[in-house]
């Protein structure tokens, strides 16, 4: 077959994108060879639907023993119960569960997305808020942290069936204890959606929601340092049954449930290249390297909000617990998608982002959200984070001066060469 020169020059430009310049989409991170190579293995060519030991393909042996280590390992990793390894995306498995717990017109109660809610947790756009009925709460203005008065009050009176927590533009931890509290009052299910600090969260370094959540679900390709794609955990709640049934009307327990809104519910063939993948990179996260590296990652993150906050960036809630920082430019003079543009031009990668109680529209908005899990990989320490933030600063500050940023894109480079990346 002639070599598709096209693409792999793409590729090759992607790649070189990603060595020069500085990730700080705080959902991005870099894989090691051998999770990349796992994804692009020959186990891309293999139909498993089911799960191991009950297929319904032939040939399934070899993918049987390569999901049921990533099933071990995430279970050791997380101290889960029961774990399904197959959803496609954090979406998919989000999907999965509602689909598992929930009726058409159910009733939900989840963060904000205007506030750094995710849109599968009930948003008008998307799924979650068209087959089910959403009620939000959101961030005290004061403080930027979550208003669990105005959670508790609007779990009362609506009384959901399902609590939502979780984020994707939220930079502090959860009180897990307490919305499991509010979810026993009502008689709802709390579903964590750790997709942000999941790696964070299995090393110890925050509160644990597998002992309070009835179910977790995460991606793996954020802090966890994965291959691009979902998952979704059980801890004690696991044998309980809540009394939900199948379409036939029978009891079943919720892990089954789970499974089956997996596969068949919402997807047909599991991706078992990229559970290859994953299994690679959780035996990853279970090593004292990858401690070192959340550990770093964290520190990271203090240290470059710090270095933000000394230069007068306004940061929702005053810091971070994990790595990802939300900056309010309003004092700035600049909007979040100014500030990405002009930040692009210098090579350093963040996205515009919503701050709660936005004034403007989520194509323009008020706010960039930074973190520090892919510069980490790189081997960036704390001390470099005064020159990154150096360098947004003289992006946000020269904004409009093309020279000016095209000089800062040169110093970008170099500081990023000092940091190899695959090459
Ligand atoms: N949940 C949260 C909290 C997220 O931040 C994201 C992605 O950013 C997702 C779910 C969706 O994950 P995916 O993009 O893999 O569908």
């Amino acid at each position: 077959m002639k070599r598709d020169k096209l693409i792999f020059n793409l590729l090759d430009e992607e790649q070189d994108r990603q060595e020069k310049g500085l990730e700080l989409i705080a959902s991005e991170n870099f894989v090691s060879k051998q999770v990349m190579e796992a994804a692009g293995s020959v186990a891309t060519n293999k139909y498993a639907e089911g799960l191991p030991g009950k297929r319904y393909y032939g040939g399934c042996e070899v993918v049987d023993e390569i999901e049921t280590i990533a099933i071990e390992r995430a279970k050791q990793l997380f101290n889960a119960v029961w774990v399904n390894v197959q959803p496609h995306s954090g979406a998919q498995a989000n999907a999965a569960v509602m689909l598992a717990c929930l009726q058409p017109g159910d009733k939900i109660l989840g963060f904000d997305l205007s506030h750094g809610g995710h849109l599968t947790h009930g948003s008008p756009v998307n799924f979650s808020g068209k087959l089910y009925e959403p009620h939000f709460y959101g961030v005290k203005q004061e403080t930027g942290l979550i208003d669990y008065d105005q959670l508790k009050a609007v779990a009362l009176e609506q009384r959901p069936k399902m609590i939502i927590c979780g984020a994707s533009a939220y930079s502090r931890d959860w009180d897990y204890a307490f919305i499991r509290a509010v979810a026993d009052e009502v008689g709802a299910l709390v579903l964590a959606d750790i997709s942000h600090p999941a790696g964070l969260i299995a090393r110890g370094l925050l509160s644990d929601p597998l002992p309070h959540c009835h179910i977790v679900t995460t991606t793996t390709h954020k802090t966890l340092r994965g291959p691009r794609g979902g998952m979704i955990m059980m801890g004690q709640d696991f044998e309980n049954p809540w009394g939900l049934k199948t379409p036939k009307g029978e009891v079943r327990m919720m892990s089954a449930l789970l499974d089956s809104a997996v596969f068949p519910g919402t997807q047909g063939g599991p991706l078992e290249h990229i559970i290859a993948a994953k299994a690679v990179a959780f035996g990853e996260a279970l090593s004292d390297d990858y401690m070192k590296y959340i550990v770093q990652v964290k520190k990271n993150g203090a240290a470059m909000a710090k270095a933000l906050t000394d230069l007068g960036y306004n940061i929702i809630s005053g810091g971070t617990d994990n790595h990802l920082i939300l900056i309010d430019l309003r004092n700035k003079n600049i909007t979040g998608k100014a500030a990405e543009e002009a930040l692009g031009e210098a090579d350093i990668t963040v996205n515009k982002n919503m701050v709660p109680f936005d004034d403007r529209s989520p194509f323009v908005t008020s706010g960039i959200r930074v973190g520090t899990a892919a510069i980490t990989t790189r081997g960036f320490k704390e001390k470099h984070m005064e020159d990154i933030v150096a360098l947004i600063d003289s992006v946000i500050n020269n904004h409009d001066k093309e020279h000016s940023l095209k000089k800062i894109r040169k110093q970008v480079h170099l500081l990023t060469e000092k940091f190899p990346l695959y090459k």
